[in-house]
């Protein structure tokens, strides 16, 4: 790689990935420096709020707040749902990720993945919210694009590529050719849905209400896309709230319970991916036909999950190499190589 390619800027200017669950953080030059929760707790005292924790640590506080306190997911519908809140999160991950403002001066340039979903309103917001937050310059990158980059593929080429990124709110399915989207849909169904799903299943069956925590720890550890073949698979004790007698109680689930409560999530996902395909351009199907799919972000790790959507569509199914990290990684990239400078927005 020739140091020309590579645009003059500072090293402190950085690509974020503003996820619905997690945000992560890339620093010029220098890669991930930052991963955490996108959660705020929130503290009121006589009326007046003020943040008391970002992040991780907030993270800590959620459903174990007392009255005064409460963790809020500022970007929990795909998009902004809290702009004020979500400004402060911006700013404080772009303090940390760069080791203090001050060593900033002017200001970092800052490259901020949004969804394709996104209206032209909510792009605005998450720009004006980034520059208030300190950056100097703001680049919008589509997510489609930057998990595409970040897995690898050659997204400068005349060549059809195939992703499906699953966050924690949206499935986020494109097909993308020569630097651009010649196809993007979103469906509001990711790791969010997965884990309600998981906790009504659990309250109906079970009659045991269960937090989102533990609820994203079920699907996690058996979770699964497929109905196990002995239709139980792995069995996992957990711990919630008897609706009946309302005291703490443990209760037994097995992974084919999980697998029932997430097929209608499953399959809009199939959905989805199968609407894509049908719609792609002739000489794109058949790149992808050649290619293949790849999976990106977080809910790609669902156990058997690139199997499902590989017998489905018939196509080869992969999950990208760092899932979680894909769409950072390739706004970084974007941001570092001219080569791929043309896959940004100026605002
Ligand atoms: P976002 O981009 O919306 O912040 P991410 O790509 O960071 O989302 O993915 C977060 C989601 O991925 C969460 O819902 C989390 O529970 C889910 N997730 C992470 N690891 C796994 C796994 N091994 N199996 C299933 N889901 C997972
Ligand atoms: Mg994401």
């Amino acid at each position: 790689m020739r140091f020309s390619r590579f645009l003059s800027g500072s090293s402190y200017d950085l690509a974020i990935d503003l996820g619905t669950v997690n945000t992560v953080v890339y620093l010029r030059n220098r890669g991930i420096v930052l991963n955490e929760p996108s959660v705020v707790a929130l503290e009121t005292l006589n009326g007046v709020s003020r943040v008391r924790a970002i992040g991780a640590e907030a993270k800590l506080m959620l459903g174990k707040t007392p009255d005064n306190v409460s963790t809020i997911r500022p970007m929990r519908d795909g998009v902004i749902a809290d702009i004020d809140v979500a400004e402060q999160m911006i700013k404080y991950f772009i303090g940390k990720a760069g080791g203090g403002s001050r060593k900033f001066g002017r200001g970092p340039e800052i490259a901020i993945s949004i969804p394709s979903s996104a209206t032209q309103v909510e792009r605005r917001a998450i720009q004006q919210a980034t520059s208030n937050a300190g950056a100097r310059k703001v680049y919008l990158i589509e997510e489609s694009m930057a998990a595409a980059i970040g897995a690898g593929l050659r997204v400068i080429d005349p060549l059809g590529a195939m992703v499906v990124d699953i966050g924690g709110g949206t499935t986020e399915v494109a097909i993308l050719s020569l630097r651009g989207l010649a196809y993007s849909a979103s469906v509001r169904v990711g790791g969010d849905r997965m884990d309600e799903a998981i906790a009504s299943g659990i309250r109906r069956k079970h009659n045991l209400m269960i937090g989102e925590v533990t609820a994203e720890r079920i699907k996690v550890e058996i979770g699964t896309a497929q109905m196990p073949p002995d239709g139980v698979g792995a069995v996992m004790r957990v711990r919630g709230r008897d609706l009946v007698k309302g005291m703490p109680a443990e209760v037994e689930v097995s992974q084919g319970e999980i697998a029932q409560f997430l097929s209608d999530l499953v399959a809009q996902i199939v959905e989805a991916t199968l609407s894509a395909l049908e719609k792609a351009e002739p000489e794109l199907a058949s790149d992808i036909y050649d290619q293949g799919i790849v999976m990106t972000g977080g809910g790609s790790l669902l156990a058997d999950l690139d199997e499902v959507l590989s017998k489905a569509t018939g196509l080869p199914v992969v999950v990208a190499d760092n899932a979680l990290m894909c769409v950072a990684n390739g706004a970084g990239r974007a941001l570092e190589d001219s080569e791929y400078r043309g896959v940004m927005a100026d605002v």
